[in-house]
């Protein structure tokens, strides 16, 4: 690993030379490589994350490029996984990245999280999310979830046993719309979502418990408190859940 490229974020104090060898050393699973994906990726990568696995089964279109800045215009009609993992390996040639072309299901996901010690949901639909979710909890992989609608978006850290997953929150409720993107808003989300999983791989979940919730039109961030449901389906006790502790 050549140090130099990472001098900087070794200088912050909870970072140091030790939490650097430990990032190189650690597997992160990105489902989505678009308007949240994107900037996340490079922010992992950038920090030298030592392996990205990314799973997207979408295909680059204009209306993508709005907020989807790991791609340009010539990448139009290519897969988002292969171009994406293109891009990454370009930009930090010292890790690893594998490109998934795929539409995450709660099948391929287990198969995908080998190895990995941490998924990120960066997607725009909950299926998908409850997918990752519910494979997530079957091995106890802590899991960041981040969402955006026009000017707002909220951030979730999930350590199964621990905090309410998604399950608790989400089940049950209506399907995401997904129609507003600003490329300045799902940055800005995207870069909260890079920064609790960069603090998680070094051991630390800066919001166990509580949900992030950014407001880019009245330039607000606050933290809701969320709580785990004694039924839900994946992490409660009940007949279908897992019965984590
Ligand atoms: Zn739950």
């Amino acid at each position: 690993m050549e140090l130099e490229r990472y001098r900087r974020q070794m200088n912050i104090p909870e970072i140091g030379e030790g939490g650097q060898r430990k990032l190189a050393a650690s597997s992160v699973l990105v489902v989505g490589a678009g308007g949240l994906g994107g900037p996340l990726l490079y922010a992992l990568a950038g920090a030298g994350v030592g392996r990205l696995v990314v799973a997207d089964g979408d295909i680059i279109s204009l209306s993508n490029l709005n907020r989807q800045f790991l791609f340009a215009q010539d990448d139009l009609g290519r897969p988002k996984a292969e171009a994406a993992a293109r891009r990454l390996s370009a930009f930090n040639p010292e890790i690893t990245v594998e490109g998934k072309q795929l539409q995450l299901e709660e099948q391929n996901a287990s198969e995908l999280l080998a190895g990995c010690q941490l998924a990120v949901a960066a997607v725009d639909n909950l299926p998908a999310r409850l997918a990752l979710n519910t494979a997530c909890a079957k091995g106890k992989i802590p899991l960041v979830n981040g969402g955006v609608e026009g000017w707002y978006g909220s951030v979730q850290a999930v350590e199964f046993g621990k905090t309410p997953c998604l399950a608790c929150c989400y089940a049950g409720t209506a399907p995401e719309e997904g129609g507003q993107a600003l490329g300045a808003v799902t940055g800005a989300v995207a870069s909260l979502m890079a920064s609790v999983t960069i603090q998680m791989l070094l051991g630390h979940n800066p919001i166990p418990g509580e949900l992030l919730f950014y407001d880019g039109k009245g330039m607000t961030l606050d933290k809701v408190p969320v709580e785990r449901s004694p039924g839900c389906p994946v992490c409660g006790k009940g007949e279908k859940g897992l019965g984590i502790g």
